[in-house]
């Protein structure tokens, strides 16, 4: 049983821009996949169209039971539940604490009861090592702390599958690796792992399914594959 089908998938912007051409792939449940190519390949629509965030202009994509393309705008929150993303400019209230920044997203979805949202939250600042900053401001974080955070808004709902979309670019190569760590963590639990990533020596080093966008065409599936095919 596959978690994501997606069937001869294109994705035309205005016209006449063609950032995804047919492009066939599934991913079953518990899988970290990379995706990798060239700045333009494609790799944020992939991500985009996954959450619904814009639509294929032809194909499919089924997301467990449900066709993206059939979601109305009301069952969306259905969809959301099921995916945490940590996109690259991640929008925070900036002058909210880490804790209300993660509470807000627990009771948008699932109308919690109070102590149901602390719990929540408590966990996943405690599972990303932010339980000890939950009362500072977001303003008050370094960019890696912050990336934590959003690392933590998009697993508090428990959703099988996180996407994230090029989550150590702008940090310095320790942060970035405590922040892998945290994916590699997070998908050790059971999650579904999508990451678009430039970062070849972490593809390179911890090898998983890769794969590879060039020019709108899926060039590349493979298990275990480093970051270019001949390496
Ligand atoms: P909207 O969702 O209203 O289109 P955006 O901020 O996403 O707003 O985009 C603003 C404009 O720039 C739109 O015309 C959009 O199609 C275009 N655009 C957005 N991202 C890209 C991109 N990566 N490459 C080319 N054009 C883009
Ligand atoms: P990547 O994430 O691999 O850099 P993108 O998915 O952002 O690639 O972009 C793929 C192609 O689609 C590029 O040519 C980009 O300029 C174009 N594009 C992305 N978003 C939009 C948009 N909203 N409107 C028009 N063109 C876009």
């Amino acid at each position: 049983h596959q978690l994501i089908d997606v069937r001869k998938v294109t994705k035309i912007y205005k016209g006449r821009i063609h950032a995804l051409r047919n492009i066939t792939f599934s991913i079953k449940q518990g899988e970290f996949v990379y995706v990798i190519g060239a700045s333009g390949a494609g790799k944020s629509t992939l991500l985009k169209l996954l959450y619904r965030e814009e639509i294929q202009t032809f194909g499919s994509i089924k997301i467990g039971n449900t066709f993206a393309s059939q979601i109305t705008h009301k069952q969306l929150y259905l969809l959301r539940r099921q995916l945490g993303v940590v996109m690259q400019s991640d929008l925070f209230l900036s002058n909210r604490t880490v804790f209300e920044n993660i509470a807000v997203c627990v009771e948008a979805v699932s109308g919690a009861n109070n102590s149901k949202v602390a719990i929540r939250t408590n966990e996943a600042l405690d599972v990303v090592g932010m339980l000890d900053k939950s009362s500072r401001k977001i303003n008050e974080l370094s960019i890696g702390q912050q990336k934590r955070v959003a690392i933590a808004r998009a697993i508090v709902n428990h959703p099988s599958i996180v996407l994230a979309d090029e989550p150590t670019a702008n940090l310095d190569a320790k942060a970035a690796l405590e922040i892998m760590k945290l994916f590699f963590k997070i998908n050790s639990m059971g999650t579904t792992v999508i990451m678009a990533t430039h970062d070849s020596t972490m593809v390179n080093t911890v090898r998983e399914r890769v794969l590879e966008l060039s020019k709108g065409e899926l060039v590349r599936d493979e298990q275990d594959g480093g970051y270019t095919r001949y390496p």
